[in-house]
């Protein structure tokens, strides 16, 4: 298996290697160059481990297989909870993929478990011993999914970067405890768009990276620019098909649907690949919150930055700046590294590109754009829960709310997924000032008890007594002050 960069023409890399670099040194983001065929309809009845180890084998065809097996043991040894990893529920019209019963709860767990023995196994092969500086910028799920799946691995050492006031006061306390001695937290004056910018310029900062090599170390990411990151939630989608299937919900080979809360475009992404891959995903429904830019853009295809950024209650989606969305504009421009490098050019000079009719008929092909505003989420929540009794979080709330839409504008009966992308108690606050249509208490921790108290349902382990954890903060920056830390710290 060979990746490209879609901003190349670069030398194409193994699987080892594009996980090892997380990023093209190009400033690209590394893709397949040609899609395996997925055999699903052989997978049928196999383990949520199995599927997964699957989805990896037909991919890191460089890795040891033990390495491979590892990496999907991780599903298998209790550590995501009774239910599985990925159980499918079903509320009201809508099967429910819950992807948040590991140990942060949100759905980034589903890939940042796996990623550190992914990653350790690349390293083995390709970075000849060095140690692996891994940069993370994070909306607020992601930082303490790589913190807690990094945490005192050998060979590396973990930065997160998150912007400081723009996550939930759950998120920011989660990053701040429990970690280890190669973990490193800081905050970033700024909003995400500029914590994930400001660090990818560290990333191809080419003194920084020199100076790295002198110390022996290399950069990698745990963010979803990393193929890694992508690959294991490839398998959720294959797991949730044939799920639908054993259910009686869907035939084998008809198509289901999938409507995914969307930040930064590496959720859906994976539903894109397993559907390229020939698993029988009809519609995918890309569910923006008031940050609306991706919903535009399947409109009109104008991709257009220049625009006001919210806070919402669903922080983890309050990004402007999709990373993942450069590798759909890589397939649907017929992988042509120059338009990439064009647009991208243009978006830098001009907070904006407009792609062709073509691109844009393409990209329609698959996706619906919606988005869902902070009234809606919230009644969406309410109506959930009195209805079908069951709770979610603002972020699959979004989705659900699109969903729902979708289908009374579209008349589109197709069984439709909803990936639930975090626990409700990991954003109490706002969910219980959904039900109650009181104002948060504003104290978060009174406020996930209450929630538990009035809905029954059970707080998870990982944020049970979060509050009483003592917190560590590395250090607060500005974002031009990023690269010159790394520099003092490591090199
Ligand atoms: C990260 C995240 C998202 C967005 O996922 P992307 O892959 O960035 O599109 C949505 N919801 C929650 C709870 C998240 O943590």
């Amino acid at each position: 298996m060979f990746y490209e960069s879609t901003r190349g023409p670069a030398e194409p890399l193994g699987t080892a290697e594009v996980i090892t670099a997380g990023i093209a040194p190009d400033g690209g983001l590394y893709v397949p160059r040609k899609l395996p065929e997925l055999p699903w309809r052989e997978w049928i009845g196999l383990d949520y481990g199995a599927v997964a180890a699957g989805v990896l084998r037909l991919f890191a065809d460089d890795l040891p297989a033990e390495s491979l097996a590892a990496a999907a043991a991780v599903y298998g040894d209790g550590r995501f909870g009774a239910a599985g990893p990925a159980p499918l529920v079903q509320a009201g019209p809508f099967g429910v993929l819950e992807l948040w019963h590991g140990p942060t709860a949100a759905f980034k767990d589903m890939a940042l478990q796996a990623l550190p023995l992914l990653l350790s196994a690349s390293a083995r092969l390709t970075a000849a011993g060095r140690e692996i500086l891994i940069l993370t910028a994070t909306s607020g799920d992601t930082g303490k999914a790589a913190l807690e799946g990094f945490r005192d691995v050998p060979g590396t050492r973990v930065c997160v970067f998150y912007p400081d006031g723009g996550v939930s006061a759950v998120q920011e306390k989660q990053m701040l405890t429990g970690g280890g001695a190669n973990t490193f937290v800081i905050g970033v004056r700024g909003n995400f768009d500029v914590c994930q910018s400001a660090v990818k310029a560290a990333f191809t900062s080419e003194s920084l990276r020199k100076s790295l090599a002198e110390r022996q170390m290399l950069f990698s990411s745990a963010n979803s620019i990393n193929w890694g990151r992508l690959l294991p939630q490839i398998a959720y989608y294959v797991w949730a098909y044939l799920e639908a299937v054993r259910q009686g919900r869907a035939e084998a080979g008809a198509p289901v649907n999938a409507a995914v809360p969307t930040g930064n475009f590496g959720n859906i992404l994976a539903a894109w690949y397993a559907r390229r891959m020939g698993l029988p995903l009809g519609r995918l429904l890309c569910a923006s919150n008031r940050n609306n830019i991706l919903a535009d853009f399947f409109r009109d295809g104008c991709y257009d930055t220049r625009r006001e950024f919210y806070r919402t209650a669903s922080p983890s989606m309050d990004i402007l700046l999709s990373s993942n969305f450069e590798r759909l504009l890589y397939e649907a421009g017929g992988r042509d590294g120059k338009k990439i490098r064009l647009w991208y050019a243009e978006l830098r000079e001009n907070g904006r590109f407009q792609v062709e009719e073509k691109v844009l008929a393409a990209c329609r092909a698959v996706f619906t754009g919606g988005w869902t505003d902070e009234d809606a989420c919230r009644a969406a929540i309410a109506r959930v829960w009195r209805d079908w009794g069951y709770l979610l979080d603002p972020h699959t709330a979004v989705a659900w709310q699109m969903a729902e839409s979708y289908r009374a504008e579209s008349g589109d009966e197709t069984y439709t997924i909803i990936t639930s992308t975090a626990s409700p108690f990991k954003f109490a606050p706002a969910v219980l000032n959904a039900l109650t249509g009181a104002p948060p208490a504003n104290d978060p921790w009174a406020d996930l008890g209450a929630l538990a108290d009035r809905t029954g349902w059970t707080l998870p382990a990982a944020l049970a007594g979060l509050k009483d954890k003592e917190e560590r903060r590395d250090v607060l920056l500005a974002p031009d002050e990023i690269v010159g830390w790394i520099e003092r710290k490591f090199a």
